[in-house]
């Protein structure tokens, strides 16, 4: 039975592609997983699949990013449709849909036009806007400036893991696309997320353009390197740690946290390995320990807003002696091996 094919929202669901890939694999059981800002789609997905004659189960869980596949889910159903994200692994039964948003983005340029001061002016986005980064540019253009669209390369040659794969795209552990030579960064997309990371990582201003709200955001960098700054140093009085992997499986790093046990062990700081699902403030306040240690997203040491200091591995092995401060604070315009990774 044929799918009704509609537009969802401001949003591409591309229904049709969706229902090939169902009518292809035969499928009966059909699985929907979607980030926390956009589970507001959820219902009507599944009303709309439905109507392929399939059962629609929807994942209830956190899902921050394309590394963060509903397992569970995937193993129960014939297709898991994974949403909102661009793809990164082979799933043989994970499709992404990476929901390219149909809003025009040119009003909250146009009004982040006023706050950029430099005239070389690098372009990001996320997966949902990148169709749009040559408007973009063609509003800098305009506007007497010159746009950089940063290239990410061919998929996998720099980072291995989850990463951006079009030219434009930032995502939280990737950054790429924004470690271009400029003299500062406009980023098209919501909330604060990306335009922190941008910031903090490649050591730039960067004016945002939220293309629902048409709210334009200003972020330095300088507050939020002294922000991780801060809480390495209290780290280093620590005299235990929690190490926290996560069972997700795009996450999951166990070697590298028996690695930082060793380490700490062998200066006689007590550690221990934690297991958690979703990391969130209330899983880690209720340990009594000194700091803690992420190694799963990079970006959670920065986003968890918890008393004790949580620190990414890196920052970790400043701790440890075996870098210097000064590494947290990048040079601007470098993209050095390993680097690209936000930590
Ligand atoms: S590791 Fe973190 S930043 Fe990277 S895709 Fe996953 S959730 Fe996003």
């Amino acid at each position: 039975m044929a799918c009704t094919i509609m537009a969802m929202y401001e949003y591409d669901c591309e229904f049709e592609r969706l229902n090939e890939e169902i009518a292809r694999r035969s499928a009966k059981k059909v699985g929907i997983q979607l980030p926390a800002g956009m589970k507001r789609l959820a219902a009507e997905i599944a009303e709309n699949l439905s109507k392929c004659g399939v059962e629609v189960i929807i994942s209830g869980n956190s899902c921050y990013g394309a590394c963060d596949i509903d397992e569970n889910l995937a193993a129960v159903v014939d297709v898991l449709f994974h949403f909102g994200h661009s793809p990164v692994r082979t799933h043989l039964n994970v499709v992404f849909v990476e929901l390219r948003c149909t809003i025009d983005v040119k009003p909250a340029v146009e009004e982040a036009l006023k706050y950029l001061n430099g005239s070389r002016i690098c372009i990001t986005t996320t997966v949902q806007h990148v169709h749009t980064l040559n408007e973009v540019a063609e509003l800098l253009i305009r506007s007497g400036r010159h746009p950089i669209i940063g290239k990410v390369g061919k998929k996998g040659n720099e980072v291995g893991g989850v990463h951006a794969i079009y030219d434009g795209q930032v995502i939280g552990c990737d950054l790429r696309a924004a470690m271009v030579e400029c003299d500062e960064i406009l980023f098209v997309g919501s909330g604060d997320f990306h335009p922190t990371a941008i910031a903090m990582n490649v050591c730039k201003r960067v004016v945002s353009a939220d293309p629902f709200t048409r709210r334009v955001g200003v972020f330095t960098p300088e507050n939020l390197i002294k922000k991780r700054i801060l809480r390495v140093e209290r780290a280093m009085s620590a005299s235990s740690f929690g190490i926290i992997v996560s069972s997700k499986s795009g996450q999951f790093n166990m070697q590298i946290a028996r690695n930082i046990r060793e380490k700490a062990e062998k200066r006689g700081i007590r550690s221990f390995i934690i297991m958690i699902d979703d990391i969130r403030e209330e899983a880690l306040c209720n340990f009594d320990l000194d700091a803690f240690v992420i190694t799963a997203c990079p970006r959670l040491v920065d986003t968890l807003s918890v008393e004790k200091p949580v620190l990414s591995v890196r920052e970790f092995e400043i701790v440890m002696g075996e870098r210097k401060l000064d590494e947290l604070i990048p040079k601007p315009n470098t993209r050095a091996p390993g680097n690209a990774h936000a930590s």
